[in-house]
């Protein structure tokens, strides 16, 4: 059997017709398939591969890091060089006066965290999220899901969930004193790519304050320099409580975390103590490489190249709407949403590309939707073939 069958035959499968490439390697932007057809990657394996594909620096982490030591304990008792390192680095980054990080392997088990600790430090029992929103798979994270049809199936999920329209003022009113935690992320990806208003994120920041509920940023997808700032929630100068990170945290290797104010996350260590714990949580080759891509993306101001790039893909790319069924394109820095008129020819457009050897993404709830997220790292050249492949499927 051919190692396409035995991935149908033995790997769970989540849909039934997965994209089915080969791979064989991956460097920068690219990735070489069995076949030795090389594919320009403007996906980033859904953005985490914002420094690139196995950039050296992040190589030669994981290289050290193995040398030195793997698993040793579980999370939070051993001191750790890698975890320290990158949490202290976290702290100088982040929105002070977030400055507290809990190492995850996902952004799914981070949303987790990150509910619990709002609770904890709260005493409240409700959450609020928002239409279309996607903060993971686990059944807490899926209580926070903004589309009822892929939740359904899985409930009853946790009680003393409201879900808001996007983008609503009046909407807010809803939070309340009952109120524990308010998630969102800046920028839905997975909703469509939808970037709100201006004025909406800083007034729910307003309306949490008022009713004593946390804010929580899921910049999972939005975080380290994706959308032209270092986190997205830059843009709109809004400071949440809690910050949930995964991704392009990790360099490539599996990595999560909330980081938040002190006092929110100190709670975790009693009442009792020992009771949101992780085995492999902050992983210190995980922690390694995430250090390296950190740095990489500070000492090359990779989020001022994604606001650059970003403007210059998104400006070439708005001028061919009205070709092939575009409609629309939206996004911030390098997180980029492509509308078409039908599901149809976004699936003609997006096949097309990769026909041509241009990997893009998809949207899970707007099936009209092409998500591009480029690694940072994008030169010149390789946006203009990655553009010329675009016009072309548009043509
Ligand atoms: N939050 C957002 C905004 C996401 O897009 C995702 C995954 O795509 C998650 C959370 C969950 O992250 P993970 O797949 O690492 O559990």
């Amino acid at each position: 059997m051919n190692n396409h069958t035995l991935f149908l035959k033995y790997l769970c499968q989540t849909s039934p017709d997965p994209i089915g490439l080969e791979v064989a390697s991956a460097d920068g932007c690219t990735i070489t398939d069995t076949t030795g057809r090389r594919y320009l990657d403007f996906i980033s394996g859904i953005g985490v591969a914002n420094v690139g594909h196995r950039h050296p620096a992040v190589l030669e982490a994981i290289r050290r890091q193995i040398d030195r030591y793997l698993h040793v304990m579980v999370y939070g008792e051993y001191l750790q060089a890698p975890q320290i390192e990158l949490a202290t680095l976290l702290a100088t980054v982040a929105p002070p006066p977030l400055s507290v990080t809990y190492f995850t392997n996902s952004g799914a088990e981070a949303v987790e965290g990150a509910l619990k600790a709002a609770r904890k430090y709260t005493g409240r029992p409700g959450f609020i999220a928002f239409d279309r929103s996607y903060h993971g798979d686990t059944l807490g994270a899926m209580s926070v899901m903004g589309q009822s049809d892929v939740r359904r199936p899985y409930e009853p999920l946790l009680p003393d969930v409201q879900i808001l329209p996007w983008n609503d003022h009046a909407a807010l009113e809803v939070i309340d004193t009952q109120t524990a935690a308010v998630i969102v992320e800046p920028i839905q990806a997975e909703g469509g790519v939808r970037v709100p208003s201006a004025a909406w994120l800083p007034a729910l920041r307003a309306r949490c304050t008022s009713a004593g509920a946390l804010l929580i940023f899921d910049e999972v997808v939005t975080g380290f320099g994706r959308t032209g700032r270092l986190f997205a929630a830059e843009h709109w100068g809004v400071t949440p409580d809690l910050m949930v990170l995964a991704k392009a945290m990790g360099g490539g290797l599996p990595l999560g975390g909330f980081i938040g104010r002190p006092e929110i996350m100190a709670t975790l260590s009693r009442d009792p103590p020992l009771s949101h714990l992780t085995t492999f949580g902050g992983h210190p080759l995980s922690c390694a490489a995430g250090l390296a891509s950190l740095r990489v993306i500070l000492d090359q101001r990779l989020a001022d190249s994604a606001a650059q790039s970003g403007h210059a893909l998104m400006e070439q790319l708005q001028s061919r709407v009205g070709h092939g069924g575009l409609c629309a394109v939206r996004g911030l820095g390098m997180l980029i949403g492509m509308e078409f008129e039908s599901a149809t020819r976004c699936e003609r457009f997006t096949v097309r590309c990769r026909e041509s050897g241009l990997l893009l993404g998809w949207t899970l709830y707007d099936d009209r939707v092409v998500r591009l997220a480029p690694p940072l790292i994008l030169t010149d050249e390789e946006m203009a073939e990655g553009l010329s492949a675009m016009a072309a499927a548009l043509a």
